[in-house]
């Protein structure tokens, strides 16, 4: 499968199953339309001379297995059935409560439909033991901090740190611990003890003040954006500006979200995400099909300011354009998906263990209890299954080997069925592996 494209007035050609990126000239991006669809307009258009060249060139790449190379056979790829079933990551749901009721809160307001409530120590140290039991031979662990807001119960985290550094040491493995923050709660002692064991945060900001306070408000109703900001900006130097995300959410009311993403960024934050919300209620922020094109522009206006800025010396990261095009097709990360549901469980404050921190609270999805942890079969299974290679949609998609196969959570919440990917997020799934492997190509092209 080849996919073309132009961005930033760059011809660039994917070549899906080999991972090769082409940067081209024009006669060879046209050739690829000619070779498929036999378009005679190309022989109006260049001289027997160059189409005879550029052909050259595809069978060239063509015999090298850089251009329409073939899927590797199902038989060759590893069988993950017969993988031994190990987890790796918990996201601990410390607090189900928060301090904010942001407009768009999934978690809604942290309580995810239930009551407010927050992760006893005990219940903690269980999720450790369940982790460790559970994790075979692999030796590097995860464990998420997650809300609501997590720093309303900063002791249990503490505890549990302190547990898990004590067990790792006793099984020899080793945790890597991060924390989810909106950063009201920040002061000297927290910010001390989250760099020294937080191998990365994560800061909810979502970019101008406007944007952020017309979503993030307080119980109050006024906005969050003055109180949250210096807080979030001393963690991040006090860190280094190391290991850290500053990850803010973007609605139909921002569709201008690079102004959003250059904001944080003249704020001084190097490493930025702005995630699409997902709503499927049919909030008057919820992102619809008809705002894909100004998203989409918006994407690719982001991706060329990127450029602009690295150009200055102000470049920045943003999440969704970090790629690897080096290491080939990720024929793992197709196979296995997120791991919600099978590597990656999240618990809630009460023990209930769920495939990940959207399915909790969610009728017909708890897979079992700490401290007994044993899991349902039948939900696991379900989620073992829901892999790209199982789904028809990602089959024919160029886009797959770069995205593990969607979110299922918002799969289910669009379409009550985990199989089926939501269509708008793979739209600009889609769109976001473009301007990445643009950004790519034009760093080549810099070079
Ligand atoms: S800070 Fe997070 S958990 Fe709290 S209301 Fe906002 S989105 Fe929800
Ligand atoms: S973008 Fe959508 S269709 Fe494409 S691989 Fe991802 S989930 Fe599948
Ligand atoms: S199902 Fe979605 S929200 Fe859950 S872990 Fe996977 S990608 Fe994340």
């Amino acid at each position: 499968m080849v996919h073309k494209y132009k961005c930033n007035n760059i011809n660039i050609v994917l070549d899906v199953n080999s991972g090769s990126v082409h940067v081209v000239d024009d006669i060879v991006f046209d050739m690829l339309d000619y070779i498929k669809y036999g378009n005679n307009a190309i022989e109006n258009k260049y001289s027997r001379y160059e189409i005879s060249e550029a052909l050259e060139e595809i069978t060239k790449l063509k015999q090298q297995g850089m251009l329409f190379s073939e899927e590797p056979p199902r038989e060759a790829l590893p069988d993950i059935a017969a993988r031994e079933p190990v987890i790796k990551a918990l996201c601990l749901h410390v607090a189900h409560d928060c301090n904010l009721k942001c407009r768009y809160c999934f978690a809604r307001e942290g309580t995810y439909g239930g009551v407010r409530s927050l992760m006893s120590l005990e219940t903690g140290r269980a999720a450790v033991d369940f982790l460790i039991k559970n994790s075979g031979s692999r030796r590097n662990l995860e464990i998420d901090f997650f809300g609501g807001e997590p720093l309303l119960n900063f002791e249990t985290v503490k505890g549990i740190v302190q547990y898990g550094r004590e067990a790792e040491k006793r099984h020899g493995k080793h945790i890597r611990f991060t924390l989810t923050t909106n950063g009201l709660l920040l002061d000297d002692e927290s910010e001390r003890f989250l760099n020294e064991e937080m191998h990365n945060i994560v800061l909810s900001l979502d970019g101008r003040r406007e944007v952020h306070d017309n979503m993030r408000v307080a119980r109050g109703g006024q906005g969050s954006y003055d109180a949250a900001l210096p807080k979030l900006r001393h963690l991040v130097e006090s860190r280094g500006h190391e290991n850290y995300y500053v990850r803010g959410t973007f609605t139909r009311a921002n569709l201008d979200f690079c102004e959003d993403a250059l904001h944080l960024a003249d704020l001084g934050f190097r490493r930025i995400s702005l995630e699409p919300v997902v709503d499927c209620t049919g909030a008057d922020y919820a992102i619809t099909p008809e705002d894909l094109d100004a998203i989409s522009a918006e994407y690719e206006r982001l991706a060329l300011k990127m450029l602009e800025r690295k150009s200055n010396g102000q470049g920045f990261t943003f999440f969704h354009y970090v790629i690897d095009l080096t290491g080939g097709p990720c024929v793992a990360k197709r196979l296995t998906g997120c791991g919600a549901g099978t590597e990656y469980l999240a618990v809630a404050p009460d023990g209930a263990l769920y495939p990940c921190h959207q399915f909790v609270g969610i009728a017909g999805f708890e897979m079992g209890r700490l401290p007994e942890g044993n899991l349902d079969a039948g939900i696991r299974g379900r989620f073992e299954k829901c892999r790209p290679e199982a789904k028809a949609a990602c089959r024919e998609c160029f886009a797959k080997f770069y995205c593990c196969g969607g979110c299922a959570a918002a799969a289910y919440n669009a379409s009550g069925d985990i199989m089926k990917p939501y269509e708008i997020g793979c739209e600009l799934e889609r769109k976001r592996v473009e301007c990445a492997i643009m950004l790519e190509a034009a760093g080549e092209k810099e070079a």
